[in-house]
């Protein structure tokens, strides 16, 4: 990272936020669910599945949670309602995880019940590595009593391969993506390529044991490592699926699913999009510096442009 974008990156939560929510409005459907529900239609007219992400931060009572849980099933019924094909993602520390595990692992289960009625999977995110052990707690609890639920490794914790080994013989479900946060380096592989390494050693022994694959990276080196493992693992189509974000690398999007392999777009959609976008920003300074441009323009009196 160039010296400008590490400044950029480094200031951006002092960027106001109409700013950085006219750049990152790329990353997110709306604050509405009839806003991402648009945005699905579209997908899947294009050929790509969705996943849905209803934005929130890490809440610490229970009636935040528990409205959390209230807007997902809205967002299933919707899924349903609207023929739409697509499943839901969760943020654990969003649906209570930080007040009581149990609370959070029952509400959880609501959602995923609700899900199960309609034959619809659920995707447990995963967040910080203080949360991992109870993420993967719940998921592991909840799993053989309910089945449609799967969880997410990231290829930057040394933990990684172990977790995958640790997964149920049947049925796992696992979304593997490079991990997002700042982690110390006791607990995260630190080099760019080491990550790749890691990324790819773990999809291997995903494939090996049989456990379903949402690869979720933009990176190219990483899509064309997996095309390499599908075909030589001999995957069938169904058994794996590749994942990007809203707004990232739409033409490789595209190629992937002319090339017939099957896609998902993670949409996030919300009235707490800010959290979001900074994180998604923080990943792409070339994104920040539009968002530095959109501020500078506002302040000193000229038209926005992208
Ligand atoms: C569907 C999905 C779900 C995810 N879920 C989780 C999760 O549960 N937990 C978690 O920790 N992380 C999650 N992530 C984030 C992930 O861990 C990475 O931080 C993110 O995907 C960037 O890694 P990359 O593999 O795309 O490689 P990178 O090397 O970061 O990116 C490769 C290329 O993609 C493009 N790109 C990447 N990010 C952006 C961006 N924001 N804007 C514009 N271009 C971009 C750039 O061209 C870049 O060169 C998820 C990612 C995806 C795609």
């Amino acid at each position: 990272m160039g010296l400008f974008s590490r400044a950029v990156v480094a200031t951006l939560p002092l960027v106001p936020k109409f700013a950085v929510g006219k750049v990152a409005s790329r990353y997110v459907a709306g604050e509405t669910l009839e806003e991402a529900v648009e945005v699905i239609r579209r997908l899947n007219g294009e050929g790509a599945m969705a996943t849905i992400d209803v934005l929130g931060e890490s809440v610490d009572d229970r009636t935040k949670a528990e409205a959390g849980v209230e807007e997902y099933l809205q967002a299933i019924e919707a899924i349903v309602e609207h023929r739409l094909d697509a499943n839901v993602s969760i943020k654990l520390t969003s649906l209570g995880l930080d007040v009581d595990q149990d609370f959070c692992r029952d509400n959880v289960r609501r959602i995923a019940t609700a899900a199960k009625a309609h034959d619809m999977f659920v995707r447990i995110d995963m967040e910080d590595r203080t949360t991992t052990d109870a993420t993967l707690a719940i998921y592991h609890q909840l799993f053989p009593e309910l089945g449609n639920l799967g969880v997410v490794l990231q290829a930057y914790m040394r933990r990684t391969l172990a977790d995958v080994e640790a997964l149920p013989d049947e049925g796992a479900n696992v979304r593997l993506c490079k991990g997002i946060y700042i982690e110390p380096r006791a607990a995260a592989w630190k080099g760019y390529e080491t990550v790749r390494h890691n990324f790819v050693a773990t999809l291997d022994k995903m494939l090996t044991q049989g456990v379903y694959a949402a690869i979720a990276t933009h990176d190219e080196f990483l899509v064309c490592a997996a095309v390499a493992l599908i075909e030589k693992h001999r995957v069938p189509r169904d058994r794996y699926e590749f994942q990007m974000l809203l707004g990232v690398e739409r033409q490789l999007r595209r190629i992937l699913i002319a090339e017939g392999h099957r896609l998902r777009v993670y949409v996030p959609y919300g009235a707490d999009w800010y959290p979001y976008s900074i994180r998604r920003l923080r990943e792409n300074p070339e994104v920040a510096t539009h968002v530095m441009r959109a501020t500078l323009d506002r302040t000193f009196g000229r038209n926005g442009h992208e």
